[in-house]
């Protein structure tokens, strides 16, 4: 097959003639005709990745628990993966900690920039804080919020899918405990369920390079809203804080993902993520963990040789709690509205940053922006005002992208470490 036809390389196509248009769009002004003819495309293709999410969790979950053959299987790769997932979130969280302290992003922006974004973004930080209130009710509010009171009641929403998560498995730990005979027809039946599901994926990401193209057109011009100049005030402004963001998250990539790698698995890190790159482009241009899942589980099943038994558990509880590249950024972002308001965080509350911002992450959906609503959280905790996340809310979006990008990378990474290590890693030709 010719390079120009192979998925990545058109979704990159898709993906910087987007970027190019939606500049151009902004530019010219035509921001009401992206937003009526370009931008339901995007939309559609999200909604299709976003439709079949939910069953595709249901499936994968159930058969994925079934199919380890018994509790103690299930507790042991269980345990391995969510070590790893809690472990890479913790080191993300410091890393970017170390970043923001060395480079000080908050010392750079001006006074009057300061009071600017603050009044400019009043409105939207009200309503952050408002969504997070919600969240907020006594230490033991999360654990709460992962039991859902009724199937079809979490299954409604994208942003339930931990209780979604929880009541698969669930079924899957009973399916595992009940007579092999009963449950052979349900595991059979979400077993082609699941088969249905990735078929359907293959089917949509062949719209994938239309899909991006809108996706990333619409967001250029939604964020410029016809004034380039003031994203270009924006990004001058915020752009060390951009840079401490995207430098932590890069210095954790090519880090850590490589030394696992390395450690646990036959895989060169180049070869690795080549083969990852469709998922990366995807996440990049939905800015969202859960639109991606399907994707993410064909490619690791199909080019990464990850068996079905781990790749359907993890990937799914991966991109519902594993966020390393969302903790990473409420780590710098936290410090970064304090230096910003002339707050000195010292070493316990940046310690309590570490603690807060791992279970901040786990309670984040893997839906767009979602990561800037648990922030108030890690906020109210280390004493910073909320209405501070009005400062970078303008560059969140792009941040957002970035950071999706390296949750969905951390989600493939501990799978691949976790079927390797249990012998269930197929390398491919
Ligand atoms: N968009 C991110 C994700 O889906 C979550 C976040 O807002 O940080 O992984």
């Amino acid at each position: 097959m010719p390079w120009y036809r192979k998925l990545h390389w058109q979704i990159i196509l898709g993906l910087v003639s987007g970027l190019v248009f939606g500049i151009v769009a902004a530019a010219n002004g035509w921001g009401e005709f992206i937003r009526d003819w370009v931008a339901p495309f995007g939309t559609i293709f999200m909604n299709l990745l976003k439709l079949i999410a939910v069953p595709l969790i249901l499936a994968s979950l159930i058969t994925g628990v079934a199919s380890l053959g018994d509790v103690r299987k299930l507790s042991r790769i269980g345990g391995k993966t969510i070590g790893l997932y809690v472990g890479t979130t913790a080191i993300a969280i410091v890393i970017g900690l170390l970043v923001v302290n060395l480079l000080q992003p908050g010392e750079t922006v001006p006074p009057e920039m300061r009071d600017r974004l603050q009044t400019m973004y009043q409105g939207e930080a009200a309503a952050r804080a408002e969504s997070a209130a919600a969240l907020e009710r006594g230490p033991l509010q999360p654990i709460v919020d992962m039991v859902p009171e009724n199937i079809f009641g979490a299954a409604s929403s994208n942003r339930n899918m931990l209780q979604v998560v929880f009541f698969a498995i669930f079924a899957g730990i009973g399916l595992l405990m009940v007579p092999r005979k009963t449950a052979e027809p349900l595991i059979t039946f979400f077993s082609s369920v699941n088969d249905l599901i990735i078929k359907m994926t293959e089917i949509i990401m062949k719209g994938a390079p239309y899909g991006v193209f809108a996706l990333i057109a619409a967001t250029i011009t939604s964020i410029a809203q016809d004034n380039l100049q003031q994203v270009v005030e924006l990004l001058a402004a915020l752009g060390y804080y951009c840079l401490a963001v995207v430098g932590a998250l890069v210095v954790h990539s090519a880090i850590v993902y490589p030394i696992m790698l390395r450690t646990w698995t036959p895989y060169k890190v180049g070869a690795f993520f080549s083969r990852l790159a469709p998922v990366q482009l995807l996440a990049f241009s939905t800015s969202s963990s859960n639109a991606t899942l399907p994707v993410t589980m064909d490619i690791a099943e199909k080019q990464l040789g990850i068996s079905e038994e781990v790749s359907s558990f993890a990937l799914p509880l991966g991109a519902t709690i594993n966020m390393n590249g969302t903790a990473l950024y409420q780590a710098v972002a936290a410090v970064f509205i304090a230096q910003t308001l002339g707050m000195n965080l010292d070493l316990v509350a940046q310690a309590t940053i570490v603690l807060t911002a791992t279970l901040a992450a786990i309670g984040t959906a893997g839906v767009p922006s979602a990561g800037i609503v648990t922030l108030v959280v890690i906020l109210e905790t280390v004493g910073v005002p909320s209405a501070g996340i009005a400062l970078i809310f303008g560059v969140d979006r792009i941040l957002d992208m970035i950071r999706t990008v390296v949750n969905v990378t951390g989600d493939v990474v501990t799978a691949t470490v976790v079927a390797a290590t249990e012998g269930q890693l197929e390398m491919p030709a």
